[in-house]
């Protein structure tokens, strides 16, 4: 079947900038999602529609469709204490914050006794991204994952 609205999706993709690889999936459990939920950047999910397993493509995204484009003065004081990921931070590494609107990622600019200055632009915002994707599989969603909004099993989520 080819992909669309209430397709899970397995597939394996390696993210690169430029000439650098950023993450990858290739060696690991494929990654899982839900299409048409936004479970994704909406550029790959464009890009995903009407491929099926088996299907290998590369696409290029701008950063309007991936993460955004980064906003400058966009940084702040956290306590250490709430940035999860790490014992000892340094500058460049990226924290994890819990938040009104949920777990946020953060990158450390610099780090005092009690608190670290982070920003709070996400790590690939303003970035131009390519992704190489190797579709492993596409199946109908089932009832339960229609109502959660995101796919489960194997590199989906396993809150249950
Ligand atoms: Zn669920």
């Amino acid at each position: 079947m080819n992909i669309a609205k209430d397709s899970v999706v397995q597939f394996h993709y390696t993210l690169t900038e430029g000439d650098a690889e950023l993450e990858s999936t290739i060696g690991a459990d494929p990654m899982a999602y839900l299409h048409g939920h936004g479970n994704i950047i909406a550029g790959l999910e464009q890009a995903m529609a009407g491929k099926g397993a088996g299907d290998s493509f590369s696409v290029t995204i701008e950063p309007a469709d991936a993460y955004g484009e980064r906003k400058e003065d966009l940084t702040q004081r956290i306590p250490l204490k709430h940035m999860q990921g790490a014992k000892k931070w340094r500058p460049g590494m990226t924290a994890w914050v819990q938040t009104d609107q949920g777990q946020r990622q953060v990158t450390v600019i610099k780090v005092g006794k009690f608190n670290a200055d982070c920003d709070l632009n996400h790590p690939l915002a303003g970035k131009t991204l390519t992704f190489a994707v190797e579709i492993v599989a596409v199946r109908e969603a089932t009832a339960e994952e229609k109502a959660h909004g995101h796919a489960h099993g194997v590199g989906g989520h396993h809150h249950h």
